[in-house]
């Protein structure tokens, strides 16, 4: 992840786990919120909202929240990544429980933190420009209809598929282009560009089924003698 925000030294914390806060004006003007660890009076519309405050808004500012994160991220990462490859390995099918049985309380959380996700996106774009695909995709796709974001491809890829090819099971790699975005009824044959109608494969799976429809591709492999 980027960290396309300045880092700036803070103050050391005080005794009771909070920094310093000398510096706060007695007087914050109307539309106007002090925040305590970047040390600065900013617009309100700074600030995340927090409906357990008595002001309704996060205690610091979205830039300080978005640093504590990144920087929590950052350090965590592979620990992070290793537990969560060896839970979902032991807990098989739980995310698309859990999807299901969270619909609604995620479909209001994707609408209350719209703005927020629009930011993550951009940032994500940035730092992996090789993830283009989906607009691609939609382009050839050519209707509008069906929109796959990266979140879905996401979702697709890490619990649908546990992070390995669809059709093979091999585990992918972090090597760029070694994941590959196939339609199963493919573009060409009248298939959708819809999250129903894709998958992830591995490079070798994806040259061999090619613009193949799964019961062609099936019969491919049997005649080669590589179905299992
Ligand atoms: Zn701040
Ligand atoms: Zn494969």
């Amino acid at each position: 992840m980027s960290t396309a925000f300045e880092i700036v030294d803070l103050p050391p914390k005080g005794k009771a786990g909070r920094r310093p806060s000398a510096a706060k004006p007695s007087v914050i003007a109307e539309g106007m919120k002090w925040c305590n660890k970047c040390q600065r009076t900013l617009p309100v519309s700074d600030f995340s909202k927090d409906r357990g405050k008595g002001d309704g808004l996060y205690f610091c500012c979205r830039e300080c929240d978005r640093r504590s994160s990144a920087a929590w991220y950052q350090a965590n990462k592979e620990r992070r990544s290793k537990y969560m490859a060896e839970w979902r390995a032991a807990n098989p099918g739980y995310a698309a429980e859990w999807y299901a049985a969270n619909r609604e309380y995620l479909a209001e959380w994707y609408a209350a933190n719209r703005e927020h996700r629009a930011e993550w996106h951009a940032e994500y774009h940035k730092a992996n420009p090789h993830l283009r695909t989906a607009g691609l995709y939609r382009r050839r796709g050519g209707t509008s209809e069906h929109v796959i974001t990266l979140r879905d491809l996401n979702r697709l890829r890490y619990f649908r598929q546990n992070n390995q090819c669809a059709l093979c099971s091999e585990p992918f790699t972090d090597a760029p282009k070694s994941v590959h975005l196939d339609h199963i009824i493919p573009i060409a044959r009248n298939g959708s560009h819809s999250i129903g109608n894709v998958q992830w494969l591995c490079s070798w799976c994806n040259k061999s089924k090619s613009n193949l429809l799964p019961v062609e591709y099936r019969m491919k492999l049997l005649k080669e003698g590589k179905d299992k």
